[in-house]
């Protein structure tokens, strides 16, 4: 019986003591992690305000490589247009009706085109013309700011006047697409338009503030360089066809062989446009779309006062 009693108490005695290192191990181990866990913690911040440094640095790096990338599009589509004659079907005041016949005309051809839009005419012409401009968007054409009101008194009356009317194609556009556009085409044109800011805002000064308002704020402007006389019914059928396809031809001998043609959301245009697509793939032509970059840089308006 009392061996029994000092076996018991060793066995007792021996597991405490197992038991006692075991913990004791346990607890150096939590030590250990702890130790190692503050050290992570301390590294992990280190590395963090790294990486906090370094966020503006990346992302002013890669603004910048979007700006070299875009300079670069730039550029290698002013070496094709040297070599590679262009046309650029161009067509304003629309939409309307008559757009939707434009568009499926281009369908047919596989050929996209830029349209220069009017507010109001888009705000009288039914779902024919908020057709058009969903078909524009969806089908790949390039839709384009012109102006709310096509009142040349009303929108060069002054700069202010201007920028009323541009906000009010701008929203609407905004609304009907989701997006801005970034190509504008001012009524009558820059040469015009400087005349016309003379006669009724009393200065040319005006056109030079609109302008280079507009370019601050990373719009275009673009004018044309071959003019169909469209917007005329006394030029008719034939004299669309034969402005638009001759005019293109004398872009042939110019160093950059790009015609950008001027078209309007007319009948007789929608009755000329397949003679006048015709024409220029004749002259060796191939078609594209004004796109910020490019060509359209080539014909950036005067900003500047002479
Ligand atoms: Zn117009």
């Amino acid at each position: 019986m009392r061996f029994l009693c000092v076996v018991v108490t060793f066995i007792a005695i021996v597991f405490s003591v197992i038991l006692g290192f075991g913990m004791y191990n346990d607890s150096r181990d939590i030590e250990r992690f702890d130790k190692e866990a503050a050290v992570f913690e301390q590294q992990s911040s280190v590395y963090q305000t790294e990486i906090d440094e370094l966020a503006p640095k990346i992302s002013a790096a890669s603004e910048e490589k979007a700006s070299l990338q875009a300079e670069i599009t730039a550029i290698k589509r002013r070496i094709i247009y040297k070599t590679q004659p262009t046309a650029f079907l161009t067509f304003d005041d629309g939409t309307s009706y008559h757009t939707l016949e434009i568009l499926d005309i281009l369908k047919e051809n596989n050929i996209k085109g830029t349209f220069f839009v009017v507010g109001t005419q888009i705000e009288n012409g039914g779902t024919a013309s908020k057709e058009a401009i969903r078909r524009i968007v969806e089908e790949g054409h390039v839709l384009a700011i012109h102006a709310y009101e096509h009142e040349y008194s009303k929108i060069y009356s002054s700069a202010e006047a201007y920028f009323e009317d541009f906000k009010k194609i701008t929203t609407l556009l905004h609304d009907m697409t989701g997006f801005t556009p970034n190509i504008v085409r001012l009524p009558s044109g820059t040469a015009t338009a400087r005349s016309f800011c003379e006669r009724y805002a009393g200065s040319r000064d005006v056109y030079y503030d609109i302008v280079s308002r507009l370019y601050a704020e990373g719009y275009t402007v673009i004018d044309w360089n071959v003019d169909t006389e469209d917007y005329t019914t006394a030029t008719g059928v034939d004299g669309i066809v034969n402005n638009a396809v001759s005019g293109a031809k004398t872009r042939l001998n110019r160093e950059y062989k790009a015609a950008v043609i001027l078209m309007h959301d007319t009948a007789d245009t929608v009755k000329a446009l397949q003679r006048v697509i015709d024409g220029v793939k004749e002259l060796g032509m191939g078609f594209e779309v004004l796109v910020q970059g490019g060509y359209v840089t080539r014909q950036i308006a005067e900003t500047e006062k002479p």
